[in-house]
């Protein structure tokens, strides 16, 4: 399963899997806040996701939520995701 390399406040470098976080999503901007519990410390971060970010999250199969307060998502942006998706480095770390 594909890890996820991401860096608590408290406890510094975790690793992840999918299901230990969530997305949410701006359909407008194709940015978000994604979500984890951290493995080490319990704690709840949040954490904003740039474009890359949000590509590596949802090739990776994390549950996200789309925030549709600035408009529903397009066609033309769910076009634009799939074509980040072929573009995934997976060894890449999300900060
Ligand atoms: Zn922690």
């Amino acid at each position: 399963m594909t890890t996820i390399r991401t860096t608590c406040a408290v406890c510094g470098d975790v690793e992840l899997i999918p299901t230990d976080l969530s997305l949410e999503l701006t359909a407008t901007s194709g940015t978000g806040t994604y979500v984890f519990s951290c493995p080490e410390c319990g704690g709840t971060q949040r954490r904003p996701a740039n474009h890359r970010v949000v590509s590596i999250l949802l090739a990776t199969g994390v549950a996200y939520e789309v925030m549709e307060s600035r408009g529903p998502i397009t066609e033309s942006e769910i076009a634009r995701f799939s074509t980040e998706l072929d573009r995934i480095d997976w060894a890449e770390q999300l900060n």
